[in-house]
């Protein structure tokens, strides 16, 4: 079964994270491919993000006022339970083309509804002259004010946020004091799962943007058997505010192929939120679960409504989006699979429910 994995998923690490393997089960079982992997699971794609819904190949729209850009699917290393795992993980995505960057810009450009640009990957600090490339772009356009990097490379390889990539990405920064709507925002999301991958040169590298001014953002995962306890997740945020990185979504594991043994219920997660609530506001980071139609948040307090399909456990939801919206920037004319659309024209979803099995790695 593990060949199998290997056979359809990369296994490569940098030398830093394959020393930190050695040295925490947390991390281990981030990277390291198991034989569950195999297991009949999932959904190639369950979220679309990076697919060619706008017409132009890496640029991604489901939401009015955001664009999302995807200059590059690889990674300096591979998390079991990415949820683009067949592109980036399956290393079948190809890089985004200068001329479909060109046309990417010139599509946000002609929007003035769009006033943020994600740009996301893979890691594209993998390939930070892109990223550059990126930002001296959108900068240049009056309506894009707020620009989010999403990247692990700060995990992966610290030593390359140098003292002068980190000045490069904040020179992109600029705050207006008399027209604040003409600032400019760079910020950087980061994914850390767990307190062990706090190491020091992570801690300095994320550092080297806070001192500039860049807004560093927290991004975590819930995985079973990873970080699904509340000392794990209070440790973990508790060390996240203290080093000036807001804690930004604890995200459900998506239904991606291969994570049957990752994924707790979301219930859980609403359980553990509710436990972190006893300890102050600062615990009250939005948890959300990802259906193709873009986030579903869901707080302590909520009762989740359950259906069965096919023997399966689903979680059903009025959604906050409107079909009509969906399909004008999804560019997509049918709702998604499990999405249809109420009497008020809102999407229902439905999202397959994890389970909390205890699982032996
Ligand atoms: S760094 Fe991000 S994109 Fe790359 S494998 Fe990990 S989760 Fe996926």
């Amino acid at each position: 079964m593990l060949n199998e994995v290997n056979e359809q998923f990369r296994d490569s690490t940098t030398r830093y994270i394959k020393n930190l393997m050695t040295q925490s089960e947390a991390i281990r079982k981030q990277f390291e491919p198991s034989f569950y992997e195999a297991l009949e699971f999932g959904r190639p794609q369950p979220f679309e993000e990076g697919k060619d819904n706008s017409g132009i190949y890496g640029l991604e729209r489901i939401y009015e006022d955001r664009a999302v850009l995807t200059p590059y699917f690889g990674c300096a290393s591979y998390c079991r339970y990415c949820f683009k795992k067949t592109r980036t993980l399956a290393g079948t995505a190809k890089l985004m083309s200068e001329e479909n960057m060109e046309q990417a810009i010139d599509y946000i450009r002609r929007d003035p509804r769009i006033n943020t640009a994600l740009i996301t990957g893979g890691d594209p600090m993998a390939q930070p002259k892109r990223v550059f490339k990126l930002l001296e772009e959108l900068t240049a356009i009056p309506h894009i004010t707020k620009i989010r990097i999403g990247t692990r490379h700060i995990l992966f390889q610290p030593e390359r946020i140098t003292e002068e990539l980190a000045e490069r990405i904040a020179s992109y920064n600029h705050v207006d004091y008399q027209n604040p709507l003409n600032s400019k925002n760079i910020s950087v999301g980061v994914s850390i799962n767990h307190i062990d991958e706090l190491q020091p040169e992570v801690i300095a590298a994320i550092h080297r943007f806070t001192k500039r001014g860049v807004s560093v953002r927290g991004q975590m995962v819930l995985l079973k058997g990873i970080n699904d306890t509340v000392t794990d997740l209070k440790n973990l945020l508790d060390h996240l505010l203290i080093i000036g990185v807001t804690p930004y979504y604890l995200f459900h594991c998506m239904d991606v192929i291969g994570t049957y043994h990752m994924r707790t219920s979301v219930q859980k997660g609403l359980d553990l939120l509710a436990q972190l609530t006893e300890f102050s506001g600062t615990y009250a980071v939005p948890y959300v679960y990802v259906t193709p139609v873009g986030k579903h948040r869901v707080s302590p307090g909520h009762t989740l409504d359950y259906e069965m399909i096919d023997g399966k456990r689903f979680i059903r939801t009025r959604s906050p989006y409107k079909a009509s919206r969906f399909k004008a920037f999804s560019g997509k004319s049918v709702l998604p699979a499990l999405h249809d659309e109420d009497e008020k024209g809102f999407i229902v979803s439905r999202y397959l429910d994890g389970n909390d099995t205890p699982i032996r790695y």
